[in-house]
């Protein structure tokens, strides 16, 4: 540990007794934990953080339209941040999917950069087929966006690289708007990818997140290990991939799906199609929240319940109020489960805890005045690394529920 720098770059200096964290390789340095700023750094700039000793800690990327202040990439002295820097990030984290999860014989669409969990704050890659889904989400990426898509293209052979964002996704960063850009040869409008033998529509340009939810593909497998179940609702089902995975592997008679989107319907729809499947009833645009009550009323009951709903709790304002609306719609679906009916309950709020998701299903237990065991409970795929440091960067929480009783 060396008390000096070698280089002329900005500094940061902690306050005292905030160094504790980012010793142990926590990459974001709040605004709060920081005591002066020594030099001016641009937004995304590398600056040097120190303690309040004086002692260095790391380098990583500046921006002040942050709360993440920094966001720490080297904790090494005399380690450059350079092209070769991200080669080597880049590279590593192919190797974990190619050479150790083998993600390519289960799928040709994952998770190929997961930011902080591969040492790359703010940079989101997804794999779909040859196609590459980017998202830079720290001024320090965004900044260094021709060398990422350069080294990215190299290192995958990529010909189409777009960028794909929600809106207002950049906006918490301070960075412009991007709504669609593409790199490269302009892709298929739709195709197909392939996931654990099934073939799911794709769109780049208008699907949600960057195409699929690719997060899930571990928990879509572990669903279809247990018994088969006759009625299914597949409540928030996107474009139908758990449904579908049921309902091709013999594991659901049926499966009622619904989503409030058309979209997301219309490509259900067409996966139905592709993988020879059918359904009696026809799958529903509804606004969940509202009409899961009233599907609840007029006594509507499933052998299993699937709950993905988007993300209740963006930030911390919003956490009290989306606990409770998470809340109300798990005690309703218990409601709906016949005695030893399945519940797959999720939540993808980095901001809910996995101690609050437990205390939110047990007074949801309570509120439907039902049973509950939780069975099993699932995170994202190993293509979605976590720094042990840094458990903020898991967010989604998945339980699978037997409910009886009362
Ligand atoms: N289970 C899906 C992913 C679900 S993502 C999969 O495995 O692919 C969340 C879904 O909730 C999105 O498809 C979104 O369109 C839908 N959604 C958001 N708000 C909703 C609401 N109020 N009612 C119904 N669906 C909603």
């Amino acid at each position: 540990m060396s008390k000096y720098s070698l280089t002329a770059r900005p500094r940061v200096i902690l306050k005292k007794d905030k160094a504790k964290p980012f010793w142990y390789c926590h990459p974001w340095v709040f605004s709060g934990a920081i005591d002066k700023i020594k030099g001016n750094p641009e937004q995304g700039e590398v600056v040097e953080v120190f303690d309040h000793d004086n002692n260095f800690i790391g380098k990583g990327f500046f921006n002040s339209d942050s709360q993440i202040r920094i966001r720490l990439l080297s904790w090494n002295i005399h380690e450059k941040i350079d092209i070769d820097f991200f080669r080597d990030k880049i590279r590593r984290a192919i190797y974990l999917r190619e050479q150790i999860l083998w993600l390519a014989d289960k799928s040709n669409a994952y998770r190929l950069i997961h930011g902080e969990g591969d040492g790359l704050p703010g940079l989101i890659v997804d794999r779909y087929d040859g196609f590459l889904a980017v998202q830079f989400l720290s001024a320090g990426m965004d900044l260094r966006r021709d060398i990422l898509l350069t080294v990215l293209r190299e290192e995958t052979a990529a010909e189409t690289i777009i960028e794909r964002y929600p809106a207002r996704y950049r906006e918490l960063e301070g960075l412009k708007e991007i709504d669609f850009l593409v790199h490269g040869p302009e892709p298929p409008e739709k195709f197909f990818i392939r996931e654990n033998g099934i073939n799911f529509q794709m769109s780049l340009g208008k699907g949600q997140k960057t195409g699929f939810y690719l997060d899930q593909r571990e928990n879509r497998l572990r669903l279809v290990q247990y018994p088969a179940h006759k009625r299914v609702l597949d409540a928030f089902c996107y474009s139908g991939a758990f449904g579908i995975y049921l309902l091709a592997n013999q594991k659901a008679s049926d499966v009622m799906f619904m989503d409030s989107s058309s979209f997301a319907l219309e490509m259900l729809q067409e996966n139905l199609k592709q993988n020879r499947l059918s359904v009696t009833s026809a799958p529903q645009k509804a606004d969940i929240f509202k009409i899961l009550p009233e599907m609840a009323k007029s006594g509507e009951s499933f052998d299993m319940i699937i709950l993905d709903p988007p993300k209740v709790a963006p930030d911390k304002a919003s956490l009290a109020q989306g606990i409770q609306s998470l809340r109300t719609i798990n005690a309703t679906a218990m409601k709906m489960l016949l005695t030893g009916g399945m519940l797959v309950t999720c939540d993808c709020s980095g901001i809910i805890s996995p101690g609050d998701f437990c205390r939110m299903l047990s007074q949801a237990a309570k509120q439907a005045d039902r049973n509950v065991q939780m069975i099993d409970s699932m995170g994202a795929g190993p293509d979605h690394p976590v720094h042990p440091a840094c458990p903020e960067s898991s967010y989604l929480k998945v339980a699978i529920c037997i409910i009886t009783g009362p």
